[in-house]
Parts: C-alpha cells; sequence; structure tokens
C-alpha cells in the first residue's frame, strides 16, 4: 500500500489516497470529453483503493456537472484546479483523482494513455465507474 497525496494549487482541497496497486504503475486516462479537454483533466483509480478528501471552506468549492450529470467535479473555486470526480451509484460514493495534482508521485510511475467514453449510454458509465473508480471515498470538513 502506498499512501499518495493531492489536492488543489491553494491547498483547499487536500486529499489522501490509499493506493493498493502497483505504485509504480498508475494508469493516468487522459479523457477526451469537452470539460476535460478544457482543463488538462487526466485520471486515475484503483478500485480497491481508499480516498480521504479534505476540504477548508466548503463554500470555496464548486460542484460542476455537464452531460449525463452523472459525475460531480470539484472545482475549487479559488484556484480553478479539480482534483477530484465523484460519482454516486446506489447510495455509495465513487471517486477519481486527477493525476496532475498528485504531489508526491514520480511522473515516470505514470501510465498515460487516452480514454473515451463518448457515446456510453448511462448504464454503463455507472457500472464501468463502480468497477474501476476508487470505492471507499469519505469527505470531510477540515473545521468540522
Ligand atoms: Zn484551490
Amino acid at each position: 500500500m502506498t499512501t499518495i497525496t493531492g489536492g488543489c494549487h491553494c491547498g483547499n482541497i487536500a486529499f489522501e489516497l490509499e493506493w493498493q496497486g502497483n505504485a509504480n504503475e498508475i494508469p493516468a486516462r487522459a479523457c477526451d470529453c469537452t470539460f476535460c479537454v478544457k482543463h488538462g483533466g487526466v485520471w486515475t483509480s484503483h478500485p480497491g483503493s481508499r480516498l480521504r478528501v479534505t476540504v477548508l471552506d466548503p463554500k470555496l468549492v464548486t460542484p460542476y456537472q455537464h452531460g449525463t450529470r452523472t459525475a460531480t467535479f470539484h472545482v475549487c473555486a479559488r484556484c480553478g484546479v479539480t482534483p477530484v470526480v465523484t460519482c454516486e451509484i446506489d447510495g455509495r460514493l465513487y471517486a477519481v483523482v486527477n493525476v496532475n495534482a498528485l504531489v508526491n508521485v514520480d511522473a515516470a510511475s505514470l501510465r498515460r494513455a487516452p480514454a473515451s467514453f463518448e457515446g456510453e449510454d448511462v448504464g454503463s458509465r455507472l457500472a464501468r465507474r463502480k468497477r474501476n473508480w476508487i470505492g471507499d471515498v469519505e469527505f470531510a470538513n477540515a473545521r468540522s
């Protein structure tokens, strides 16, 4: 197990990812949706891993949805970085994190590949996220 840390640029959103996969082979999916193209969004996940997200000021996190509106992009309203995307399926929260927001990961460990989910129907989309996304996700307000 490797603890990967990351977050937005200004520090408002931070996360700790207990990575259960091979830390030298971290998948990095360059999504070709219009949001990810504009943001340079490249995502990773491992279904057996655990993610803890800490937010200093929730008022400075803008939830953003587009397309099928099944995923929520957590955009830092102060610095504009989107470190994490979540999706709630059957009452459970799933997530992917932005590889560009990782702090302690060597770029050589990233296995970059293009990813295209255009045209995928909602059912297959949610089933894929259930299989591939981080399945143990918790958000904490640092001030609570
Ligand atoms: Zn920020």
